[in-house]
């Protein structure tokens, strides 16, 4: 299949599921998670209307950025090793993969004054050993602390739940994240208006729809695996 067929079939699937919760799709956006595919699946990507673009390793990406940057709003989604910072400021505008305050720290330092990155908090809602993120009941008091960092800005929560042959197993952890969301959008803080969810993969994305994702992260699914 084409990525085009794929795209189609995808986006019947989002329009399907928020039909069943009453949201408008055009609330829900793609990230096109290119990871495993080549510069030139990349740039098809971008030539079907896909803007976004999704990313894990941060010096692995270059050749892709250096040749498509002015096409694509740039996602960061993997985790990030502090010494890894330097290579994805100015480069990506997302962080989606923020988890502890050490990474916060790095990377308020090497953006320019007044510039900020928009940041995604990583939630371990499933509580799986192998995930990152940080425990639920940890969220608030991270986020305030984010506040001294002028560079930071939290624009939504984000997590990855366990990977199940039945999707419908992982409605609880999108709902968990959601219920998280509204608390922390309902704080009004300056830093952190947190408006947006990024969660759903190509296995699970539309429970996650339903369960009010703003992002969904798609791979497989999507542009495939070379
Ligand atoms: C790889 C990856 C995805 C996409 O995975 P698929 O299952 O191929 O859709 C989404 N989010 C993160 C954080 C990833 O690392």
């Amino acid at each position: 299949m084409s990525i085009q067929e794929r795209l189609k079939e995808i986006e019947e699937k989002i329009e399907h599921s928020c039909e069943k919760v009453g949201r408008n799709s055009g609330s829900v956006k793609i990230i096109a998670v290119t990871k495993y595919v080549s510069l030139e699946t990349t740039k098809q990507t971008l030539d079907h209307g896909l803007i976004h673009i999704g990313e894990n390793r941060a010096e692995g990406a270059v050749e892709k950025w250096d040749a498509l940057h002015d096409r694509g709003i740039w996602h960061f989604i993997g985790s990030l090793q502090t010494r890894k910072v330097k290579h994805i400021i100015g480069k990506y505008e997302y962080l989606h993969s923020l988890d502890r305050l050490s990474l916060a720290e790095e990377v308020d330092k090497r953006l320019e004054s007044g510039e900020k990155m928009k940041c995604f908090v990583q939630v371990n809602v499933s509580g799986e050993e192998s995930k990152a993120g940080l425990s639920p009941g940890d969220v608030h008091s991270f986020i305030a602390q984010l506040s001294q960092f002028k560079g930071i800005q939290v624009v939504g929560l984000m997590t990855m739940a366990p990977f199940v042959e039945d999707p419908e197993l992982t409605r609880p952890v999108f709902n968990q994240l959601r219920q998280l969301r509204d608390e922390v959008q309902a704080l009004h803080l300056e830093h952190a208006p947190c408006t947006e969810l990024s969660m759903g993969m190509s296995n699970d994305f539309t429970v996650a729809v339903e369960e009010g994702a703003t992002f969904i992260r798609l791979g497989s699914a999507l542009v495939g695996r070379e």
